[in-house]
């Protein structure tokens, strides 16, 4: 028999409080170190964070991952890509064997590109997308778990393996032929009997965070036909997150599982009376993807109601990955926010008060504090319901307008543009390096930053691109900068999470009223323009996209919140008017990331993100031209949102999906300007002529010539310049060529 638990967290961070994974990646794929100090830091890292659990009585674990757990299944399912195969096995130095493959598919080759990379659900963290066929075969190699769950076990810690189930890999998954990645559940659930079966721990548990989407009646009664097989090894924890619990627990409850983990953050679950106490609840109270401090008391008292029908434990409404890992890291936290606020490590600490209490033992103390807590944010003067009156968020029809920019602008047809960042190159990270340590003033770091500035002027006036951005260098990461520069929000020094692989992101925490007290981006663009007669794009990040990579205040809606930053954004917009800008790009690659998981959900979203939007840009005479840009998604579902935030023009990551998103753009007849990006910038490669010929040639299949742009897929900050150039001069080439071609027609 297995024995409950009563404590846990649904996950933990895998980078490392100081990002140690990501320098040791870096440090392997650059060759200044080996692959013993890889898989010597990745062994260490799985250590400390079973050792940070000491005071919960189950410990989740996934092994050593060396960038992401859906590639990480992917790779002891046997099912990394075939274009791979060629590249040998790595000389056993204690990292896997297929670890050179498992790195081509997550980062590309010279030769060939990488794996997908795409959204975990609705959050920011982004995982590689498995890529099958109908004829893919599974071959399970789980020895570098198996091994790592030994390591665990000798340590004496009641390690808990974590998978990814059945449902939500194929979920996830793509096929290369057009089958349904979905036909191989049953199969890939035998599998998976074989893996529960190598893996001797008390406890495995398998995340279905699929389970909370909407599913048919027909998938679900499979994946209970499923789960009802592996239910045949005891200390099956079927865990589901990001959403109601309600479909696991009518799909998957009575079945002989030994635990079900619900989050209660999220939504609250109804349909309890589906739950007979047979299973333990595991119930997902503190929340795991949000920076709030839980109110103890009100926590407490739903874990008693729960309590009160069968055997619960308490855990994190999912993995604390998309967290930062403590507030003792943060130094400098304004105090009165401080008291507000719960990390990584502050939210293990009140998961296990909460399952003291449940056991009897109340810390009053702890209980008080967080009561007195939640009282001085209710009732601060920062968190107080604004009552502005808003403007309007229309602007004058597409065809007036653009009648009027084509006479203001004097474009060629074909326009070339990029998307605004260049290459952020060793010079800019070091000058904000200094900066930050005092050895640069703010008037020598502003100086450099102008420098930069004039070299990619000059540069893109060489390549002769026909729009110009001044590059972004004074952007360390395009949400934070403006959330330095706005009240309402706090940034951290060391709050950093994991995005996808060695990246990691500081999300800034928008904890109050948000107002801008001084332009923001006026002066670069200021500067930019005056060193170029051609048009300058003023460059900003939008009301969305703000929100979805910040943490963001949970004591009023989001589309509150979204208006207050959209009016920020207003000001500024009327400012870089001005200041001369006649083009400007309002960025939103994160609109399709906060579409709620259920349809139901969809609609209310859709509307006050589209809203947004155009309360920050509406204010833009017509003839100023509004850009906005999109990337990292499929867009096929929020097309009619893409149509309605009625920007002049949308550029959008297209390459890596062979201009898929123009089909849909067609269909819904689409007339707005459109730049579907020709190069995808994520891989190492510069694309030949014949190939970004060809999207061009795809592309106005679909449009018309009198919109179409053409750009890359993305900002350049992560490459380099050598790169960048050839790729542009190639980008310049072949609109060239196009124009050419369409002649007379344009
Ligand atoms: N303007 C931003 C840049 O070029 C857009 C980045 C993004 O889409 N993520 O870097
Ligand atoms: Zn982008």
């Amino acid at each position: 028999m297995t024995s409950n638990f009563s404590s846990t967290v649904a996950g933990l961070p895998r980078i490392g409080a100081k990002r140690e994974l990501k320098f040791a990646l870096e440090g392997f794929w650059n060759g200044t170190t080996d692959g013993r100090a890889l898989a010597q830091t990745a062994r260490q890292l799985v250590n400390s964070a079973s050792d940070a659990l000491t005071d919960l009585d189950s410990v989740p674990f996934a092994g050593r991952s060396y960038y992401d757990a859906m590639l990480d299944t992917a790779a002891f399912l046997g099912v990394l890509p075939a274009r791979f195969d060629s590249i040998p096995d790595h000389a056993n130095d204690g990292l896997p064997l297929w670890i050179d493959r498992y790195f081509a598919a997550a980062r590309g080759t010279a030769e060939q590109p990488a794996q997908a990379m795409t959204k975990w659900f609705d959050t920011n963290y982004h995982y590689l997308v498995p890529e099958l066929a109908a004829d893919t075969r599974f071959v399970l190699d789980a020895s570098a778990l198996i091994e790592d769950l030994h390591c665990q076990q000798v340590r004496g810690v009641n390690a808990r393996p974590v998978l990814i189930g059945p449902l939500t890999f194929l979920s996830l998954s793509r096929t290369t032929d057009g089958s349904d990645p979905l036909d191989h559940l049953s199969e890939l659930f035998e599998v998976y009997g074989r893996l529960l079966q190598s893996l001797d721990s008390e406890w495995v548990q398998i995340d279905e965070p699929a389970l909370v989407t909407d599913l048919s009646a027909e998938l679900l009664a499979q994946v209970r036909a499923g789960y009802q097989k592996l239910a045949a090894r005891e200390g099956i924890f079927v865990n589901t997150y990001f959403g109601s619990g309600d479909q696991a627990l009518e799909t998957l409850a009575g079945i002989g599982l030994g635990a079900i983990g619900v989050d209660l953050v999220t939504h609250g679950i109804t349909a309890l009376e589906a739950w007979k106490g047979e299973e333990l609840l595991v119930a997902g109270i503190v929340d795991g993807r949000n920076v709030w401090r839980t109110d103890l008391c009100a926590a407490f008292a739903s874990l008693k109601r729960l309590a009160a029908r069968g055997p619960i434990a308490v855990s994190t409404s999912c993995s604390l990955l998309h967290v930062p890992y403590s507030l003792d890291a943060e130094p400098n936290i304004d105090t009165e926010v401080r008291d507000w606020l719960a990390f990584g490590a502050e939210k293990i600490r009140e998961v296990a008060l909460l399952a003291q209490a449940l056991a009897g033992n109340i810390d009053t103390a702890a209980f008080d504090a967080a009561s007195t807590a939640l009282a001085s944010r209710r009732t601060s003067a920062r968190t107080a319901a604004s009552t502005q009156e808003l403007p309007g968020r229309a602007r004058g029809s597409f065809a007036t307008r653009v009648a009027l920019q084509e006479e203001a602008l004097q474009l060629p047809a074909l326009p070339t543009t990029t998307i605004g960042s260049f290459p952020q190159t060793p010079a800019i990270r070091s000058a904000r390096a200094r900066l930050r340590s005092g050895a640069l003033t703010q008037a020598e770091y502003e100086e450099a930053m102008r420098g930069e500035i004039d070299l990619v002027i000059k540069k893109q006036e060489e390549l002769g691109l026909d729009v110009l951005v001044h590059g972004e260098p004074e952007r360390n990461d395009m949400v934070q900068y403006f959330a330095e520069l706005l009240d309402g929000f706090l940034v951290t020094a060391n709050g950093w999470v994991q995005s996808y692989g060695s990246r990691c992101v500081r999300p800034p925490v928008l904890f109050g009223n948000v107002s801008r007290p001084a332009p923001m981006t006026v002066s670069w663009f200021e500067y930019a323009q005056s060193l170029t007669k051609k048009h300058v794009k003023g460059m900003l990040t939008g009301p969305v996209t703000i929100l979805a990579w910040s943490f963001v205040r949970d004591d009023q809606p989001l589309a509150a919140t979204a208006d207050e930053v959209a009016l920020a954004l207003r000001a500024e917009i009327a400012d870089l008017i001005a200041a001369g800008a006649q083009i400007i790009q309002v960025d939103e690659p994160a609109i399709r990331e906060l579409l709620p998981l259920r349809e139901a959900d969809k609609p209310a979203y859709l509307k006050w993100s589209v809203d947004s939007f155009r309360l920050a840009t509406a204010g833009a005479p017509d003839e100023v031209q509004i850009h906005t840009h999109m990337c990292y998604s499929e867009f096929n579902e929020v097309i009619s949102s893409v149509i309605a935030l009625d920007a002049d023009v949308t550029t959008i990551e297209a390459a890596r999906s062979d201009m898929q998103v123009l089909s849909a753009l067609k269909s819904s007849g689409f007339e707005l300007g459109v730049g579907p990006g020709v190069w995808d910038i994520h891989s190492p490669r510069v694309p030949a002529l014949s190939e970004v010929s060809g999207l061009l040639d795809a592309a106005l299949q679909s449009v018309s010539p009198r919109q179409l742009w053409v750009n890359p897929d993305c900002g350049l900050k992560t490459r380099g310049w050598p790169e960048v150039e050839a790729a542009l001069k190639v980008l310049v080439a072949a609109a060239e060529k196009a124009r050419a071609e369409l002649g007379a027609a344009i």
